[in-house]
């Protein structure tokens, strides 16, 4: 065999780049594709090719690809300071990212600790809330709470608070699972229930687990209003008014895993601010750095940051990561946050999240589809699919028929899902829709041929 030219950048990936939850196999239909560079909402591939990013390259991306605000802070902070250890040094960018984003839960959650990814940022809170019980001589509240098909994260403390089958059961073994409650899905309304009535019994069915094992519940971890990975199961904001006043009534922490919701993507900054409450913990990352660079971070209560407060090093809290709060993804995540607050992103999105809306219409009344549904600049519904094989490869025929017609979406499963940058116009969000429509249509006509007929899980 002869070697790949040199600008044969896919071979070459194929044969040195383990790609994220990819069965690599899968590329031998599943085209993989080159990039070259990015502009706004568009990623542009080595042969020229754009592609729409209607899912903001994994949901971190919200104000487009080279955005030259972003870019210009970075490279002032470039020639600043890149890095230095977070250990017995602190710096500007960490400091002010501390204060500002505490200062928009009104300074409830006013201590920040940083690390690097989402699942960490997850396993953070969940060691805090144990350590918290055990400096509060409640050293017995070791466990923790999750709901079905929730996804926190793929390391093996996250995946114990993690309920997707296909992440999950192979490496069973390894995990310490959390309790799985029912989760508030709104699309499991029974015959004439609503979606508050689902939020309540739902809510109903945690506060009687604690009722039993509260002594031994440390926190109750949960995405709110979106869970998003198990396949954008939107729920009502009454879960999580529940769900706060059963944390406070049986002594749990609440987590609130809003890494992929945060950030204004469910339409407030916060998904937690639309029901009112404050969560004692925050876990943000993906969008926080505008898509930028890896920051994660954990947002608590003085209340909770007091208790580790003292002089016995052991009731510190232990946990560090080489690149805690990195100089220039905090500076990222500041120009981020400038932007939110310079552009009116959250009321702009309102009416661009309208439009989008109204050019998806037409899949109200398609009986191809079940459960359109939107929250904020989310939008989801689910391809009814009788054949077994069909649906079993479904997501990965629409992402390659998507790509066809430059487009990028990953549906999970059957659920088709849209979650675009920030910085689509009306032209571009007209695009999006047409062409997913047309993606859509493509995908269920066309039968099925040989090559894709292995089932397999999906694909995120
Ligand atoms: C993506 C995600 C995570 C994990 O973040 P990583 O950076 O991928 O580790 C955790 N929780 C939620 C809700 C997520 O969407």
């Amino acid at each position: 065999m002869s070697p790949p030219a040199q600008d044969d950048w896919v071979a070459r990936s194929l044969r040195s780049v383990w790609h994220p939850c990819t069965q690599m196999q899968h590329h031998e239909t599943v085209p993989l594709i080159p990039v070259s560079h990015g502009r706004g909402p568009w990623l542009v591939d080595t042969q020229g090719r754009e592609y729409l990013d209607g899912i903001s390259s994994w949901w971190v991306n919200l104000f487009g690809h080279a955005n030259p605000r972003i870019n210009a802070a970075l490279k002032d902070q470039l020639d600043k300071l890149e890095h230095a250890m977070l250990a017995g040094f602190t710096h500007r960018p960490v400091v002010e990212l501390s204060e500002r984003l505490g200062a928009l839960t009104g300074g409830v959650l006013g201590h920040c600790f940083y690390a690097s990814d989402g699942a960490s940022a997850v396993e953070i809170a969940l060691k805090m809330s144990f350590h918290f019980w055990r400096n509060s001589g409640q050293a017995g509240k070791q466990e923790f709470v999750c709901l079905a098909g929730s996804y926190h994260g793929e390391t093996l403390g996250a995946l114990g608070v993690t309920d997707v089958a296909l992440f999950r059961e192979a490496y069973g073994p390894l995990v310490r699972r959390a309790h799985v409650v029912d989760s508030p899905d709104a699309r499991l309304a029974r015959e004439d229930e609503t979606a508050v009535d689902v939020a309540r019994r739902a809510a109903a069915g945690l506060e009687t687990l604690l009722q039993q094992r509260a002594g031994q519940v440390a926190a109750v971890v949960v995405e709110p209003l979106v869970q998003c990975a198990g396949g954008m199961a939107m729920h009502d904001a009454q879960y999580l008014r529940e769900l706060r006043a059963i944390c406070d009534r049986q002594q749990v922490h609440l987590i609130a895993d809003e890494i992929a919701v945060g950030c204004g993507r469910t339409g407030s900054f916060f998904a937690c601010e639309q029901a009112g409450v404050w969560p004692d913990f925050i876990c943000l990352s993906k969008g926080i750095s505008g898509g930028y660079l890896p920051l994660s971070l954990v947002m608590t209560r003085g209340s909770i940051y007091q208790a580790f407060y003292d002089s016995d090093v052991t009731r510190g809290f232990l946990h560090s990561h080489s690149y805690t709060g990195n100089p220039l993804a905090c500076r990222a995540a500041l120009a981020t946050l400038d932007l939110f607050a310079q552009d009116d992103v959250l009321f702009n999105n309102r009416r661009k999240a309208r439009v989008l809306s109204q050019a998806l219409q037409p899949l109200a009344d398609d009986a191809r589809v079940r459960h359109l549904r939107r929250q904020g600049m989310i939008w989801a519904f689910d391809a009814v699919l009788e054949d077994a094989q069909q649906a079993a490869t479904f997501s990965r025929r629409f992402y390659a028929a998507a790509l066809r017609r430059g487009l990028l979406l990953r549906p999970i499963g059957c659920t088709v899902y849209l979650m675009p940058p920030y910085v689509l116009d009306d032209e571009e969000m007209h695009l999006l829709a047409e062409r997913t429509l047309l993606t859509f249509d493509e995908v269920m006509r066309t039968p099925l041929v040989a090559a894709w007929s292995e089932p397999q899980g999906s694909m995120l």
